[in-house]
């Protein structure tokens, strides 16, 4: 199956298809395919060098250093993270990083103090995160996650390949749990997110990410207290200034 035969069927019945015939396939196989086989030079792997982001940079680093990998800056990242992110790049060789920035003018207009994000999440997410992404993500036709299916009860039923509007995306972590992203880190011996083992197993902008108790859903520090669960980069279609 070509990347053509795949906007021939249209996304939706595309990524069903696609579902069906490389559901067996182990993460790193369905990688190669989707880089080298499905999408050739038109799909990018979205990042945000978080908690378990490792597995799937270093995956993409083994098949092709210079894949697109779009990290979206949204300007309230964790210094952590960001330290993090230049030690990966450059452990990993990666030479293909697309940075993508909310609109100046924009943040000038709604956000000149960085505290949206208390009063309105929705609208911070949007003009930080999604619209950026959707702007980066114009240039390809599909797009990787790092979605797990363990990390919600929501993310529990993700396909493999996911119809979202032009575009498809690939979840190949879907099936795994956490037991099997710290096999592959320690088997490949690579440095995990230094906020890991101070509670933060899931990890986004520092205001809205708090520590984890034992026992809670891995995102339950994301924007605690908030009915938000999702940034919003998810669930709704990445067009032309869409939305993360
Ligand atoms: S996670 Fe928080 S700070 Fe980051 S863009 Fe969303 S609301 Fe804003």
């Amino acid at each position: 199956m070509s990347a053509h035969d795949v906007k021939l069927f249209g996304d939706a019945v595309a990524a069903s298809r696609l579902e069906t015939r490389f559901a067996a396939l182990p993460a790193p196989a369905l990688l190669r395919l989707a880089i080298e086989g499905l999408y050739p030079g038109r799909i990018a792997l979205v990042s945000s060098f978080g908690a378990d982001s490792v597995v799937l940079l270093h995956m993409v680093a083994q098949i092709d250093k210079a894949t697109p990998v779009v990290f979206v800056d949204t300007g309230q990242h964790f210094p952590e993270t960001l330290d993090y992110r230049d030690r990966l790049i450059e452990r990993l060789g990666l030479s293909n990083i697309v940075e993508a920035a909310p609109d100046a003018a924009t943040l000038a207009r709604e956000d000149p103090e960085k505290f949206l994000f208390a009063s309105d999440p929705d609208r911070c997410c949007e003009i930080r995160k999604v619209a950026p992404l959707g702007e980066a993500l114009e240039a390809y036709d599909a797009w990787i996650t790092g979605r797990k299916g363990f990390q919600t009860v929501d993310r529990a039923r993700l396909p493999l390949f996911e119809a979202e509007g032009e575009r498809v995306k690939v979840n190949p972590l879907v099936g795994w749990n956490a037991s099997d992203l710290i096999g592959y880190i320690k088997q490949h011996e690579l440095p995990p997110h230094p906020l890991v083992a101070k509670g933060f197993p899931s990890i986004g902008c520092l205001p809205c990410t708090s520590r984890v108790l034992p026992g809670e859903d891995p995102r339950a520090g994301r924007w605690r207290g908030k009915t938000k669960q999702e940034c919003g980069i998810h669930g709704v279609t990445l067009d032309a200034g869409g939305n993360i």
